[in-house]
């Protein structure tokens, strides 16, 4: 498996205003640094603890994504140093990071997860809910900042499918973007559908196995 190759033949194929997240959960040190040494520095973890041992040992220029579920107490873990953080799914969350981002005294941009896929067990938020959040959220909130939104389509091979939930999620963000001028990412798209995501308006891609191989838990 040569990680760099799968990283170039991937972003030599992304249009020039899509960003790839390289989705480095379960994978070595060692297998981040072959690609941080080829010049790549913006890779997305899902769990906090995994996260913070990376952070701490790996170079201290990576931009970290937080692209997984996140509970409110473990927050303040990666508060100082978090990029993006892409799964914010209620108020509550997002006013625990706003707290710990007034501590740093840093603005913290995070993404609003939205519910699109049709299966009911994903997280994130219903659209009225995100809708509400961005109209309200700088009343109260000075330590963050909302610059897009992020989806998950349903695991499936029916590609009419996933292709319907990606186009609910662009509307949803087209429409973000008339009511904010901040809003500017729209985070879809991983090994499986990155293409099909972007052809839907991604500018933002999660990708691990198309880079590093099948994941080994
Ligand atoms: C694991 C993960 C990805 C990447 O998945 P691959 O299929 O390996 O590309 C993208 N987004 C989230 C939220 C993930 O947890």
């Amino acid at each position: 498996m040569n990680l760099i190759e799968n990283l170039n033949k991937i972003k030599t194929s992304l249009k020039k205003d899509v960003e790839l997240i390289a989705v480095s959960k379960t994978r070595t040190n060692e297998e981040i640094l072959q690609l941080y040494n080829a010049g790549h520095k913006v890779f997305g973890e899902n769990r906090v603890q995994e996260l913070i041992e990376k952070q701490e040992v790996l170079p201290k220029d990576i931009q970290w994504h937080l692209i997984g579920h996140l509970q409110r107490n473990k927050v303040k873990y990666i508060a100082e140093f978090v990029h993006l953080i892409h799964s914010v799914e209620s108020e509550r969350l997002l006013n625990e990071i706003n707290k710990q981002a007034k501590k740093y005294t840093r603005i913290i941009p995070v993404l609003l997860q939205i519910k699109i896929a049709e299966e009911k067990t994903k997280f994130g938020l219903d659209i009225d809910k995100a809708e509400n959040i961005l109209k309200t959220y700088k009343e109260n909130f000075e330590n963050v900042k909302i610059i897009g939104v992020m989806g998950m389509s349903t695991f499936t091979d029916d590609l009419t499918q996933v292709k319907r939930e990606f186009q609910t999620l662009k509307k949803v963000y087209d429409k973000f973007q008339i009511l904010d001028k901040e809003i500017k990412i729209l985070s879809m798209g991983m090994s499986g559908d990155y293409e099909l995501a972007i052809k839907e308006g991604s500018n933002m891609v999660r990708v691990g196995s198309a880079i590093f191989g099948e994941r080994e838990y």
